[in-house]
C-alpha cells in the first residue's frame, strides 16, 4: 500500500464533508472536475481580499504585486511541465481554448485543401471539433487512429497515417471516457520522424501522472487547471518557444501589444501576445497553488495511489454479474466506465447519487467511443488521490442496490 495520509489530505477539502441524502459524500467524477483544497481557496480569496489589481499595467503596489503572483504561477506552471522558459506558457481558459488557439494561429495559416490532420478515435469533443471545423472551412480532411475493443489505439497501421499531407498529429494522453493511457511518447517520436508536430491533450493526465513535455518532446501541451484541483476558467498551453515565435496571434486586444496605431499594430513578446485582454489572474494563481499542493503529496505518490484504488475498483466490479466494463486496456488512470445489463446510465447515476455516490452519466464528451461499443452511454467512476478504498467499496454496494432495483 502507498503511504499517503489520506485522512489528513481529506481534511483539506471542505466539499469532501458532507452528507447526500444522508450518506456520506463519495465523490467520484474527478475526471468532469475537481475538488478545490483549501489551500488552493485561500490563494485565491488571498488575492481577492489583499492585492486585487490588474496585472502588468499599474505602477502601483498592488498592481505590481498582483502581477508578481500571475507570473509566480506561470513559472510554476513552467516548472510542473518541465518546460524550458516561462515564455512557452500561455494562460488560457482550459484546454479547449488551448486546442483552439493551436488550430487557428498555428494550422491554420499552413492547412490546405487535402492536406490531413490525425487525431484519434478517443479524443474528447474538445480534440475533434476545433480540427473538424478547421478542415471543414479549408477542404482538409480529418484523418482517425482507430482504437480496439479494449479501448486502447489501434496503431497496427499508425505508420501509414503519418504523411507527407499531415500537418498537425493532435492526441490525447489520457482518455477521459475510457482511461486508456495512450503512447504519446513513441506516436510523437513516429510523427517527428516524418516532421509532423505534435498537440498533446494533457487535460486528463495532469492530475494523475507527471507531465514532462521535455521528456514527451511534444510541440504543444494543453490542459486545464479545474481537473488539477485548480479553479474553473484556467489552463496552459505549452509550446515550443520557436513555434510560438512565429505564430501570429489568435485574439487582439490590450496587453498582447508593444505599441497600436491606425496603420500599424506591433505585437508584445511572448507568451503576452497570446493572452489578449485581462486575464484570469485569481485562476492563474490558484492553480500555481494547486500545483505547489499535488508537489507537496508527490506527483509519483498520487500515481501509485491512485493506480491501487483503480485496481481495487476494477477487481471488485469484474466479480460482479450484469456488468460490462467499457475500457479495459492495460495501461490506465483513475478511470472505470461501465454499463449495468438492462439499466440506462442516466438511471444508474441518479440511483447511485441517492446513495451519496456521484459519477457521471453519459457520453462525457467523445461520442465517437460510444458510438464504437454500440452504446448511447456509460456510467463513469473517475478517481482522485483523495478517495477511498470505502468510497470505492460504496460504489460497489450502489451498483447492488441498482441491481436489486430493477431485478
Ligand atoms: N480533453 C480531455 C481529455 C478532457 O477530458 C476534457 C474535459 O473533460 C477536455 C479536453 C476539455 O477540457 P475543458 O472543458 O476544461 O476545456
Amino acid at each position: 500500500m502507498t503511504k499517503l495520509n489520506i485522512q489528513a489530505i481529506r481534511r483539506d477539502f471542505p466539499t469532501l464533508h458532507q452528507e447526500i441524502y444522508g450518506f456520506p459524500l463519495a465523490y467520484l467524477d474527478n475526471a468532469a472536475t475537481s475538488q478545490k483544497p483549501v489551500q488552493v481557496i485561500d490563494a485565491v480569496a488571498d488575492f481577492y481580499r489583499e492585492d486585487n489589481a490588474n496585472v502588468h499595467r499599474g505602477v502601483h503596489q498592488l498592481s505590481q504585486r498582483a502581477t508578481d503572483s500571475y507570473e509566480g504561477a506561470r513559472a510554476k506552471v513552467c516548472r510542473f511541465l518541465n518546460a524550458d522558459s516561462d515564455e512557452e506558457i500561455v494562460f488560457v481558459r482550459g484546454a479547449t481554448e488551448a486546442i483552439n488557439l493551436v488550430a487557428h494561429s498555428f494550422v491554420r495559416p499552413m492547412l490546405k485543401a487535402g492536406d490531413e490532420v490525425l487525431i484519434s478515435h478517443i479524443e474528447h469533443h474538445a480534440n475533434i471539433v476545433p480540427w473538424q471545423m478547421l478542415c471543414d472551412q479549408v477542404g482538409a480532411k480529418l484523418v482517425v487512429i482507430p482504437m480496439t475493443e479494449s479501448g486502447e489505439l489501434d496503431l497496427s497501421g499508425f505508420d501509414d497515417l503519418l504523411t507527407s499531407k499531415t500537418k498537425i498529429m493532435a492526441v490525447g494522453q489520457v482518455s477521459n471516457a475510457l482511461g486508456t493511457v495512450n503512447p504519446v511518447k513513441m506516436m510523437t517520436e513516429k510523427a517527428h520522424a516524418k516532421g509532423i508536430p505534435v498537440l498533446i491533450d494533457g487535460a486528463q493526465a495532469v492530475p494523475h501522472m507527471p507531465a514532462d513535455v521535455k521528456d514527451l518532446d511534444c510541440d504543444f501541451y494543453v490542459f486545464s487547471g479545474h481537473k488539477m484541483f485548480a479553479p474553473t476558467g484556467i489552463g496552459a498551453l505549452y509550446g515550443k518557444q520557436a513555434l510560438l515565435d512565429e505564430m501570429a496571434p489568435w485574439q487582439g486586444g490590450g496587453d498582447m501589444i508593444l505599441s497600436v496605431s491606425f496603420e500599424k499594430t506591433q505585437y508584445n513578446a511572448l507568451p503576452y501576445k497570446f493572452e489578449a485582454g485581462t486575464p484570469n489572474i485569481s485562476g492563474a494563481i490558484g492553480l500555481g497553488a494547486a500545483i505547489d499542493y499535488m508537489q507537496s503529496i508527490g506527483i509519483e505518490a498520487i500515481a501509485s495511489y491512485e493506480h491501487e484504488l483503480l485496481s481495487y475498483a476494477t477487481e471488485r466490479v469484474n466479480k460482479l454479474d450484469g456488468i460490462r466494463v467499457i475500457g479495459t486496456a492495460e495501461h490506465k488512470a483513475s478511470v472505470l466506465s461501465f454499463v449495468i445489463e438492462g439499466v440506462h446510465p442516466h438511471d444508474v447515476g441518479t440511483i447511485f447519487d441517492q446513495q451519496g455516490v456521484a459519477i457521471r452519466a453519459g457520453h462525457h464528451c467523445a461520442q465517437p467511443v460510444m458510438q464504437f461499443f454500440g452504446i448511447p452511454a456509460t456510467a463513469r467512476a473517475s478517481f482522485a488521490f483523495y478517495n477511498t478504498m470505502e468510497e470505492v467499496d460504496a460504489l460497489v454496494d450502489s451498483i447492488s442496490k441498482v441491481q436489486e432495483l430493477f431485478a
